[in-house]
């Protein structure tokens, strides 16, 4: 039931447990037919600027629209499909279908800004990426310019020396780098200085509390520093409450993103949100 939003699946592929082999192999099977049977459909969560509160990005979030379970959200799934190989093509469609998105909307005259895609641990450490992304850039016409790639700080930290490599190339062919959910990565500063970045997103879990607790205010006061040291646009995720808002526009927060402005919406909803979207 669509309602269950996804919980009925979860526990359908939770009870298969035992069963470890038959849970991986239905699971596959059923996320082959999703991905060939049109059941995959990205959402789309702006972002706005602190400055001018103009929207000027977009996040790309995937949803599994399941014929039985209703809306599956990817943290129900993503950690599953990274244990077989399919999430390497669950990741090449959204990348191409992002960048095919964005490309429409700049075409229909809608929007002019860059979409943000989520890659996976997996997919980033494969050694076909650059040539993946160049091949999906070119054969949907998309500047390089427009794409931004959200890794998060945890899979960008495993191997720094890895992570430079593939983010200067990145970065030459003009594509920009999100570190995601930092915070929640334990990198070591002199490590991080290293990698080319162009913004940092404060994990969700920074807001916890933010208001209440001053030890917790000084942390995130002290990160957005870091980041501004480090020339990083920050953006804060998750922002629901105005207060959250304020408080981080006053820290000098770069960036919001949150259900405060929008949940995540399918593209022409989306749109719709951009069109009467008043700075
Ligand atoms: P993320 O990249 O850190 O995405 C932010 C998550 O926070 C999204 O959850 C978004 O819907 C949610 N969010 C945004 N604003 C708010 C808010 O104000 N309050 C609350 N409570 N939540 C908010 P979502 O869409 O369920 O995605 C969860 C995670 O799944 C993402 O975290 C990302 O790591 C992963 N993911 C999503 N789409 C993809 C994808 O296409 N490919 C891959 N590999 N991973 C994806
Ligand atoms: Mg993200
Ligand atoms: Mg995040
Ligand atoms: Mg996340």
């Amino acid at each position: 039931v669509a309602k269950e939003q996804g919980d009925g699946l979860y526990h359908f592929y939770d009870n298969l447990i035992e069963n470890e082999r038959a849970e991986s192999m239905q699971l596959e099977a059923d996320l082959r037919r999703a991905l060939h049977g049109g059941q995959f459909r990205l959402y789309y969560q702006p972002k706005i600027d602190a400055a001018s509160r103009e929207i000027i990005g977009a996040e790309a979030l995937l949803r599994w629209l399941h014929p039985d379970f209703g809306s599956v959200p990817p943290d129900k799934f993503i950690p599953l499909a990274e244990n077989s190989g399919i999430i390497l093509d669950i990741d090449e469609w959204v990348l191409r279908e992002a960048c095919r998105q964005n490309k429409q909307w700049q075409d229909d005259g809608l929007a002019r800004f860059p979409v943000a895609v989520n890659i996976s641990a997996r997919h980033f450490y494969q050694n076909n990426l650059i040539p993946m992304i160049t091949r999906t850039l070119r054969e949907t016409g998309l500047e390089p310019k427009y794409l931004v790639l959200e890794i998060t700080e945890g899979m960008l930290i495993r191997n720094v020396e890895y992570s430079v490599r593939v983010l200067e190339e990145l970065r030459q062919m003009g594509i920009h780098i999100s570190m995601d959910d930092f915070g929640t990565g334990y990198s070591s500063l002199s490590q991080l200085d290293r990698l080319p970045l162009s913004e940092m997103k404060l994990d969700r879990s920074f807001l916890s509390g933010l208001l209440e607790d001053s030890r917790k205010s000084s942390i995130v006061r002290a990160v957005i520093e870091l980041g501004h040291h480090m020339d990083l646009q920050v953006v804060a995720e998750g922002i629901e409450a105005s207060e959250e808002l304020e408080y981080l526009t006053e820290l000098e927060c770069d960036q919001f993103q949150g259900y405060f402005f929008s949940k995540p919406l399918p593209s022409k909803e989306f749109i719709m949100f951009v069109k009467h979207w008043i700075a």
